[in-house]
């Protein structure tokens, strides 16, 4: 019965293991531990003071009103954290959005495009960027570039950007398919100012805001982040003021922007969670670490695939789109009785999140996946598995 929950997405490892939870599931994921002690000890202050009598007793930050000074203290901190993390250029707003991933798929062009008939590019290499279109057709209309494989379906490389229509109000793309596994470890730099879905690569590698003439990017917290419940986008200034006229005011990024984040309710603890989030990256070395931990991590997965002699596999062949925050492999190509027995493995030593449901069915890949709360330390782990599982059951010699 234990066993069967491993093979069915539970996060829970097994009674008889002691040590970290090793946590690689796609998200909503583990914080770093750094992280959530920090949390729990600023966002949580109420708990404390009773639990330690302290004198100068304050709320927590879940207590607090949007409205209130001390937490616009908060947010100004985020704002700033985020700007400097991310080295984002003055002429671009950072706004804490609500609705998801899901609520910039219709945001972007209801702020983008002034009437259905305005035209946007969108460059589909996933399941993310295929959702993005489907909400994209209600508001406009999109023209679209995809790397779909006709014959099966999946998508495995990136389309050639040669073409694309000049009257495109933008050029849509996803810089990281959590499913698929594609990345643009660098974004292209065109003419029409660039939209990015950075929902699951957000922090893990610099922009050239400028240079890739970035319009706007955002990111829901719940990947890389922070936890569930804020998005931040980045708007360049610019394009600020012409959105359809049916445009929610929820997702308008002026009034947004104009109330200074605070149109409505905004997600209060949520926004201080980014802003521990941000913080922990600066002390641990800014974004250039980051980015080197990216590589380093997924790097040492790939590398065992690489030399598995087929025995695992990823579908994504061509190392320049390879994602360092999401891995799918498969096991013995996809063997039903190898890839439990190997999930199985992996749990009884304190591995979850590899095997995870989603809305887009259930594939023969397993994922693995190296946000910030993932320690190079438990990657390193992962892959003696992998190693010593395929000793067992192949005659590779790893
Ligand atoms: C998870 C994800 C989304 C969806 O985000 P929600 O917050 O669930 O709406 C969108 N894009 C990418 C790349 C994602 O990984």
């Amino acid at each position: 019965m234990m066993k069967q929950t491993s093979l069915v997405g539970s996060l829970v490892p097994p009674e008889t293991y002691i040590g970290p939870v090793m946590n690689f599931s796609p998200g909503p994921t583990s914080l770093p531990i750094a992280v959530e002690l920090e949390v729990q000890k600023r966002c949580f202050a109420q708990l404390e003071t009773m639990r330690e009598k302290v004198t100068s007793p304050r709320l927590s930050t879940i207590a607090l009103s949007h409205r209130s000074h001390e937490f616009g203290e908060i947010l100004e901190e985020s704002i700033r954290l985020v700007r400097e993390v991310m080295e984002i250029p003055d002429e671009y707003e950072v706004l804490f959005t609500t609705g998801g991933g899901h609520g910039q798929f219709a945001a972007v062009p209801l702020n983008l495009c002034n009437s259905k008939d305005d035209k946007a590019t969108y460059i589909v290499t996933g399941t993310w960027g295929v959702r993005a279109v489907a909400e994209a057709e209600k508001y406009c209309t999109p023209i679209t570039i995809s790397s779909k494989n006709q014959d099966d379906g999946t998508f495995t490389i990136v389309p050639n950007l040669d073409n694309i229509d000049p009257e495109s109000k933008f050029v849509y793309l996803c810089s990281n398919e959590t499913v698929n596994g594609i990345e643009y470890h660098k974004l292209p730099e065109l003419s029409v100012p660039l939209v990015v879905d950075a929902s699951s690569d957000m922090s893990s590698k610099p922009i050239d805001w400028r240079g890739s003439n970035v319009g706007v990017l955002f990111a829901c917290a719940s990947k890389n982040i922070g936890h569930p419940g804020v998005t931040i986008t980045v708007v360049r200034k610019d394009l600020l003021g012409n959105a359809n006229p049916l445009c929610p005011g929820i997702l308008n990024y002026t009034i947004t922007s104009e109330s200074g984040n605070l149109w409505n309710t905004i997600a209060t603890f949520n926004v201080h969670v980014v802003s521990i989030v941000m913080e922990w990256i600066l002390k641990e070395g800014g974004i250039h670490e980051m980015e080197r931990r990216a590589i380093a991590k997924s790097q040492k997965i790939y590398d065992v695939i690489e030399k598995s002699g087929g025995f695992y596999s990823t579908p994504i062949s061509d190392p320049n789109y390879r994602s360092r925050m999401n891995l799918p492999f498969d096991v013995a190509g996809g063997d039903e009785k190898l890839t439990d027995a190997f999930l199985i493995e992996t749990w009884e030593k304190g591995i979850v999140g590899l095997r995870t449901l989603t809305p887009f069915g259930v594939s023969k890949y397993l994922r693995a996946s190296f946000y910030h709360g993932v320690d190079e330390e438990y990657v390193s782990i992962l892959a003696e598995i992998m190693i010593s599982f395929a000793k067992k059951n192949s005659d590779v010699p790893l």
